[in-house]
């Protein structure tokens, strides 16, 4: 395989590349903006092994309108939005059928098994082992009714081979002193690490592939021309240039649904923007991510300061970030962390590509074997971003797969 054009910069671009790299492919990343702000940059962080139940789980729908009636709650739809968003919600619901589920669970299980087999040499080979921090996780609740309610989940996780130690109150605040007296109930989750700072590691990694010979072209991808002469392919940039390659990787994130639709490939993909606040000298102290599972937000801490995030709001691509939600993330947040100061925050928001089924799109283009997809990846992109960049490569050459790809397949929105 000669030269491979990998469209988006992210996180997941940029794991395909290393793969491809290695491989002795010659690669080209095309990106509108490949320094600058994206999902992959401001997230929190984590290093999700464990989480494998997808975001439709069976009475999941039962809870929205309590969420929905909240305006800075953990769900919002932009009205404007939302009759596009009808086709998507109908696909989420059947996502939360009993087998659906089941079947859902086991093929992130898969996915996720595999993500330290292909994170950690990746780290190590660019120097950046330092950057993953193996501390595990800590999921906490104030009320046994919302702890019991979870159980079903924690019993499915455990199933798939997932650690999970159940804590008390006390025993939580052992391990995280900074939580508060209202904590009655813990999950620890030791599988479950995080990284230093998002950003950093996405930045060190594009500059180490420069040095091994990645190619970065600045520019907006318009359309993709497949099925040229010997199978090739072209990426047509917005200055009206066009880049010839053996095969093309579409990893462009939540952009990523408007050129498979160009290509006649259906796909349901939405832009399920997050948000948060990261505070530099928040005045508590926590070693591990913490996820608060009743109020849908987590806090990590990062070099750059302690980070506080949750938040899904359906509004589009286009629409203005509301960050009055990252606010009402860091005041929540005062609640459950004694002493917690949010001055001087820094506010963010960020386009999670979220399918209704919880599953990345990995796998060649049914009409077009030259192009690869590689986005979907919803609230685990940068957890599963290494394998996704494997997987990639080795579709791409041609080498049998390491997990069965049927369950991400495009051609499942047939
Ligand atoms: C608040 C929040 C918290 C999160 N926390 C976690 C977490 O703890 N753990 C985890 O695993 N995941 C987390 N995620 C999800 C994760 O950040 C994303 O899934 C992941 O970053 C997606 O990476 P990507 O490379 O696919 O997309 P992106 O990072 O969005 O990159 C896509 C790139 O494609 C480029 N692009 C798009 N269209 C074009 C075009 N037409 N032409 C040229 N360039 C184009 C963009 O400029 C961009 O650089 C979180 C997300 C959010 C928003």
């Amino acid at each position: 395989m000669g030269h491979i054009i990998v469209i988006g910069a992210g996180i997941v671009g940029l794991a395909t590349a290393h793969h491809l790299l290695r491989e002795g492919v010659c690669v080209t990343v095309v990106d509108r903006d490949p320094e600058g702000d994206k999902a992959s940059f401001g997230n929190a962080g984590g290093i999700a092994v464990t989480e494998v139940i997808p975001a439709s789980v069976p009475g999941v729908l039962w809870k929205v309108p309590g969420w929905l009636a909240d305006p800075l709650g953990p769900l919002a739809i932009r009205p404007a939005h939302a009759p596009r968003l009808i086709p998507w919600l109908l696909r989420f619901s059947r996502a939360g059928r009993p087998s659906e589920f089941k079947r859902i669970t086991a093929a992130l299980a898969a996915l996720n098994t595999r993500v330290y087999d292909d994170l950690l040499p990746l780290l190590a080979e660019h120097d950046l082992r330092e950057e993953l921090q193996q501390l595990g996780a800590l999921t906490v609740y104030e009320q046994k009714t919302a702890f019991d309610e979870d159980a079903m989940q924690w019993g499915l996780k455990r199933s798939c081979g997932i650690e999970v130690r159940t804590l008390t109150g006390n025993e939580a605040r052992e391990i995280e002193p900074a939580l508060s007296q209202s904590i009655t109930r813990g999950v620890f989750t030791p599988q479950w690490s995080h990284v230093r700072d998002p950003k950093t590691l996405v930045d060190k990694l594009r500059q180490s592939l420069l040095a091994r010979g990645l190619c970065i072209q600045v520019g907006e991808v318009c359309g993709i021309r497949p099925g040229l002469e010997g199978g090739a392919v072209a990426v047509g940039l917005g200055d009206g240039r066009w880049l010839p390659a053996d095969k093309v990787v579409v990893a462009a994130g939540a952009w990523s649904g408007l050129l498979a639709r160009r290509l006649g490939d259906k796909v349901l993909l939405e832009s399920e923007r997050g948000y948060n606040t990261t505070i530099p000298d928040p005045g508590v102290v926590l070693s591990r991510e913490v996820i608060f599972a009743e109020r849908h937000f987590v806090a990590t801490p990062l070099s750059c300061g302690l980070r506080i995030g949750g938040a899904a709001e359906f509004g589009g691509l286009h629409a203005p970030a509301n960050f009055k939600r990252s606010q009402a993330l860091a005041r929540l947040a005062e609640r459950y962390l004694p002493g917690l100061r949010t001055e001087g925050g820094t506010c963010w928001a960020g386009h999670r590509p979220a399918t209704p089924d919880s599953l990345p799109v990995i796998g060649a283009s049914p009409r077009h074997p030259g192009v690869i997809y590689a986005f979907g990846h919803g609230h685990l992109g940068l957890t599963q971003a290494a394998t996704t960049g494997r997987l990639v490569s080795d579709i791409a050459l041609g080498k049998p797969p390491l997990v069965d790809l049927a369950p991400y397949a495009i051609s499942r929105f047939n």
